[in-house]
């Protein structure tokens, strides 16, 4: 991976000039999409060292692309890791993750309070296919972390910012339980993004991303990325992890750990997990991505005040039973958005109406500015009633144990002008 030649490290700068200098061999300001497949060697010597992992470039883009690169350089810069692997969705991040942590019959531990995909994916594909048992726990609790700990326990997941209910981790308290046991936390900060929150910071090893989200920011663009923080010892346990530190036989025996350092995962993350499971990132995603992510510290800031200003309309509403956004001072979850998200909720977050299923169908039939789908973090606004859509397949009771009974709706507070936002949520309500 390309070193970050800035020497202007704001954040803001980072966002646009990381990775992104003008392209070396046609002076285009703006990174091109580098739409293709594979690159000619130099020699057939260097094509040798290329495949033995001997030196470095481009073979061909299911393992790396420039304009993947440029996209990788710029994440780690704005997390603080050391590198990046991108991949085709948030998904895919953490399956391409995972799978240089675990082996069949290992397992981890799960914060309870994840994206409803993650909780699927984790406790039945990943026992189903590769043979990982993900151990559930109340992420509000440390100790529960602790005491879920097993000899087989091999990492540990929780989202920064939890969607949907706007609950905050505490990443100090899980972190010392990760470094206590010898294993690394892995935060998937998807809905805080950097810009409030930087989870290296607070000890954790790895961060995940659906860029998906808030990074590309525009609903245009599936995509993911795991990012390493360089900080976990590996060798230090290396007999929990073989994959980064014994002899890998897809390449010759090469021990990832010893060859490259603090590298070891991203570069096993490219050379084998995306080699092997090959779900890569397409150049024309990464394009998207990188253009959206020049106004992160913009958006996040605006969403963060619409959201403010609509939580407060809302709590204040005589048809509404509560609200759930950490950005606000009555919330349970404000002492740790002041810690952990420079005091703001993000603009993810579920309200309850005085009502229920029925209730909730006719707010979102309702509702005109706002779009009724199933995705957060556009600049547009969202709505969903998750009893009916994406919670439909769980119980009453399993609804209200996620945060999703009949009566919530979620929000994704884009960046319009809040008073319309405000404007048609009142004549929405009015309909319920
Ligand atoms: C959307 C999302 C994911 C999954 O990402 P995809 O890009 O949809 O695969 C993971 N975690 C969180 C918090 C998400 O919001």
């Amino acid at each position: 991976m390309a070193e970050n030649p800035n020497p202007f490290d704001g954040f803001e700068t980072l966002a646009l000039h990381a990775g992104c200098p003008p392209d070396p061999a046609t002076g285009a300001r703006v990174m091109p999409v580098y739409q293709n497949t594979s690159y000619v060697f130099e020699s057939p010597e260097k094509a040798a060292d290329l495949f033995a992992l001997r030196d470095t470039g481009y073979i061909y883009s299911r393992l790396t692309n420039p304009t993947v690169a440029a996209l990788q350089t710029k994440l780690a810069a704005l997390e603080g890791g050391v590198g990046a692997v991108c991949t085709s969705s948030g998904h895919a991040a953490q399956m391409t993750l995972l799978s240089a942590l675990l082996r069949p019959g290992d397992e981890f531990i799960a914060a309870r309070q994840l994206y409803g995909g993650s909780l699927n994916q984790f406790a039945n594909m990943f026992s189903r296919a590769f043979g990982w048992t993900c151990r559930f726990v109340d992420g509000l609790k440390p100790e529960e972390f602790r005491k879920a700990l097993t000899p087989k326990t091999k990492a540990i997941f929780i989202e920064s910012l939890a969607n949907p209910g706007g609950l905050v981790m505490d990443l100090e308290a899980i972190a010392k339980v990760a470094n206590d046991a010898g294993i690394p936390l892995i935060v998937d900060n998807t809905l805080a993004t950097p810009w409030l929150c930087k989870p290296f910071e607070y000890g954790a090893h790895i961060v995940t991303h659906s860029t998906t989200k808030f990074l590309s920011g525009h609903g245009n663009a599936v995509g993911g990325v795991f990012i390493d923080s360089g900080t976990f010892d590996w060798a230090a346990n290396a007999d929990k992890y073989p994959a980064l530190t014994a002899p890998e036989p897809g390449y010759h025996g090469l021990n990832f750990h010893e060859t490259f350092g603090n590298m070891a995962l991203t570069i096993y993350g490219i050379a084998v997990g995306l080699r092997d499971l090959g779900a890569c990132q397409s150049p024309m995603n990464a394009y998207l991505t990188l253009t959206g992510m020049e106004t992160l510290a913009l958006r996040i800031d605006r969403h963060c005040e619409n959201a403010r200003k609509v939580a407060g309309y809302l709590s204040a509403h005589k048809k509404v039973a509560w609200v759930n956004y950490a950005g606000l001072p009555d919330s349970p979850h404000n002492a740790a958005a002041k810690k952990y998200l420079k005091g703001q909720g993000g603009s993810v977050f579920t309200f309850g109406l005085n009502g229920g299923y029925e209730e909730g169908l006719t707010f979102v039939k309702s509702v005109k500015l706002f779009s009724h789908l199933a995705n957060i973090g556009d600049t547009r606004s969202l709505v969903i009633h998750p009893a009916s859509t994406t919670h439909a397949q769980l119980d009453e009771a399993g609804q209200k144990a996620a945060g999703a009974g009949p009566e919530v709706i979620r929000l994704s507070v884009g960046i319009e002008n809040a008073d319309d936002l405000i404007a048609d949520l009142t004549q929405a309500l009015e309909k319920v």
